[in-house]
């Protein structure tokens, strides 16, 4: 049946990509369905770990393997830039291949940073939200003697909502370890008039927080950083002089989705959240960070979404009726300190519940880069 062999798409070599090709490819029939993926990262890094890094709580030789590899036997994988998405004549166009056609087009590109729209940001913050962020900021940690550090997030939307309060959690231990806590203020911001989005974790993580001595100035949404005088302020009219200025970099979605009319400035695709459909197209689909979900941004949204989409797709090749749809499911394990975490399991209708920490959720946190480079990315969990 060579003719009726169908093209599956996949735009984006990061978590979501990687996850849904080798999902789909795992449901579905390699004789009638061919899967394609573009994206042009040589390596694949466990952002995750980025909270562990910094501190050597991890070492990040186990938080990156290459790319090419992540792919199961029956993807074809395309080392390429996308350069252009045209949804209504069923082709994108690249760097290198020149135009490729699909029958269905999944876009995983994630998002970027957009460190451009708070300026001073590159000469006066630090980050753990990329490799590289995450090293420069373990070499500045290792300086530094003592004094007031800010912990916080330039804007939202932001990859993984929590990882502030983690990273946060996690230096609070780190600067006790190395007899440097009674010497340092912690101050964390937060733009909402609480400390994280969902009001039940925020309350658990409040509580946390006051405990362990870590100041919070809620509704801080960023303004304007000075580099020179160092200082933070906020559009409510705060300001903060800081000695060390953590801050989750301004995040957009990739401008080849804007650029192809896509989405509007921010970056970000509109889909319909219970079926992830772009508009009225039934061949095309959004996964992970590059939705405009608010749920979304996180690893395990789009392993669920994945699954949904890889189901879905797969029965619809092979003449299946499938009547399910995406509920929004996620569980994400976030780290509280000394050594402890909790798991959170939530849906669009189901908010998530904080009651208690533990230690073996910090492992199943700890452990979690062999999991997803074992498993979740392969597509058999
Ligand atoms: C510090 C930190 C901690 C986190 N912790 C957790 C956690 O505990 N749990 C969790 O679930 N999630 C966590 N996350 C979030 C998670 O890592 C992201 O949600 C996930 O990586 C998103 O995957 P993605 O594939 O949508 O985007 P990305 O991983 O960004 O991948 C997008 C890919 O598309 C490629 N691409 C982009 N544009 C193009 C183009 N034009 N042409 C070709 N290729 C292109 C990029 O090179 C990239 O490989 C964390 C993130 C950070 C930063």
């Amino acid at each position: 049946m060579p003719n009726s062999r169908k093209t599956a798409l996949i735009l984006g070599d990061g978590a979501s990509g990687t996850i849904m090709a080798n999902k789909l490819r795992f449901h579905s029939d390699l004789r009638q369905l061919e899967i394609k993926v573009v994206g042009n990262s040589p390596a694949h890094y466990f952002k995750p770990d980025g909270v562990m890094i910094p501190f050597g709580f991890k070492d990040h030789s186990k938080s990156v393997k290459p790319t090419q590899f992540l792919f199961n036997h029956g993807v074809e994988y395309i080392r390429d830039t996308v350069t252009s998405i045209d949804v209504q004549n069923h082709k994108v166009k690249t760097i290198n291949s020149g135009e490729i056609g699909y029958d269905y087009l999944f876009i995983a590109t994630g998002d970027r940073f957009a460190t451009d729209d708070l300026p001073g940001y590159d000469k006066a913050a630090q980050h753990f939200y990329s490799l590289d962020g995450a090293l420069r900021l373990k070499e500045k940690l290792a300086e530094f003697k003592g004094g007031k550090i800010v912990v916080g997030q330039a804007s939202i939307p932001i990859q993984c909502p929590p990882a502030p309060y983690e990273f946060t959690f996690q230096l609070e231990q780190y600067l006790k370890l190395k007899g440097l806590r009674e010497k340092t203020e912690i101050h964390y911001i937060y733009p909402l008039n609480r400390v994280f989005t969902m009001p039940n974790v925020s309350t658990f993580i409040e509580k946390l927080m006051d405990e362990k001595g870590i100041v919070v100035h809620k509704m801080f949404n960023v303004d304007s950083l000075d580099p020179d005088s160092k200082t933070l302020s906020s559009l409510e009219g705060e300001q903060i002089p800081f000695d060390l200025l953590i801050l989750v970099p301004p995040h957009k979605g990739q401008k080849v989705i804007t650029e192809s009319g896509l989405a509007d400035e921010n970056g970000y695709i509109d889909v319909d959240r219970n079926h992830l459909n772009y508009r009225d197209y039934d061949n095309v689909f959004v996964v992970g960070d590059a939705t405009n979900l608010p749920i979304s941004k996180a690893g395990a949204t789009a392993h669920f979404e994945s699954e949904y989409l890889a189901n879905r797709i797969a029965s619809e090749v092979n003449g299946n009726a499938f009547f399910e749809s995406y509920n929004g499911e996620v569980a994400c394990t976030t780290i509280t300190g000394g050594q402890q975490a909790i798991t959170l399991f939530f849906s669009y209708n189901k908010p998530p519940r904080a009651n208690f920490q533990s230690k073996s959720d910090y492992f199943l946190k700890w452990t979690s880069s062999d999991t997803y480079f074992s498993a979740m990315l392969r597509g058999i969990m």
